[in-house]
């Protein structure tokens, strides 16, 4: 590919129409990989440098910093970063930034279920922003900044950041965002949390869902509720469905015995232990037969062979 000069182009002038003929998802994901071969035009040397992108899950853009202090001030401005990102993009490409370690493959073949629920594009508040003036207390807070660091240029850039920051802050309570319960940072007025504590909400009761299951493998929604309000038959069946797959992975597949091999029918099936019968265990077994561990020179038996012919749950007599 010929090097171009993008600095000055925005994206949406440059991508070509085909992309955008190949419907909403495809030109979504492309931008997505647009932005992270793109991310120091996007966010400028400097923080470039210091945030890595690592990918985009689930519209969360993830990044690396090995620096803790920069880690916190780029935190507080999430908002803006991701303002610029979506800016950049010329749609709503992401709804917030989290740090977090570097991923192993840290490459744009990591994007993925890119939805596209959110692609209607933002609202571009950046002519507003440039309108909100500063108080002199603010204009100090700013000037205070980076003053431990030694490089100008970066403190420079750091203090400009700041100011965005400020003034898209204040251009958020002008328009009655407000704190998110979590962590401060403000909201639209419908929403109680912004989107990465929003993120991590759900991870928490998801993680709280599967921490039920690992305990009562059986259990249905009533009974997990008990413990997890917020869970959903939904939720619950996806959690369940990631676990009956992890745990099938781990169980071989001539193993009919061990209690891995009981969980993982109790999971799959919400059989408690006292409905568990051999025959219970040899169908739903078989029926996982193609995620179970299988050694290399496994060859399936037959059906016939290990459930007894008859009606679907039905022994012949
Ligand atoms: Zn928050």
């Amino acid at each position: 590919m010929a090097k171009r000069n993008l600095k000055l182009e925005k994206v949406k002038d440059i991508i070509p129409h085909w992309v955008k003929g190949r419907g909403g998802a495809f030109a979504k994901k492309f931008y997505a990989h647009w932005v992270l071969w793109h991310w120091a035009d996007i966010v400028g040397e400097f923080n470039a440098k210091y945030a890595e992108p690592q990918g985009i899950r689930k519209d969360i853009l993830h990044l690396y910093c090995g620096n803790a202090t920069l880690r916190n001030e780029l935190m507080m401005m999430q908002e803006q970063i991701t303002q610029m990102v979506n800016n950049y993009a010329g749609q709503r490409m992401i709804t917030g930034i989290v740090f977090g370690r570097r991923w192993e493959h840290p490459d744009t073949a990591e994007i993925d279920e890119i939805r596209i629920a959110h692609a209607a594009p933002e609202e571009n508040w950046g002519r507003e922003r440039r309108k909100v003036v500063l108080s002199a207390e603010e204009a100090e807070a700013a000037e205070q900044l980076g003053p431990a660091v030694q490089d100008q240029e970066i403190a420079c850039k750091a203090r400009q950041l700041y100011k965005k920051h400020l003034q898209m802050e204040k251009l958020r309570e002008a328009k009655k965002w407000h704190p998110c319960t979590d962590c401060g940072t403000l909201c639209p007025p419908e929403k109680k949390w912004c989107p990465v504590c929003a993120m991590k909400r759900r991870e928490q009761l998801l993680a709280s869902i599967r921490q039920v299951l690992r305990d009562i493998p059986w259990a249905r929604c009533k009974e997990v509720q008990e413990y997890v309000p917020l869970c959903t038959p939904k939720l619950l069946n996806e959690q369940r469905a990631i676990m009956v797959q992890q745990l099938a992975s781990e169980v071989d597949v001539n193993d009919k015995t061990s209690i891995k091999a009981m969980n993982l029918v109790m999971l799959c099936r919400c059989l408690p232990p006292e409905h568990l019968t051999e025959e219970e265990i040899a169908r739903t077994l078989y029926g996982l037969r193609f995620n179970l561990h299988r050694p290399k020179d496994y060859k399936a038996p037959k059906r016939y062979s290990v459930i007894p012919l008859g009606k679907k749950g039905k022994r012949q007599s």
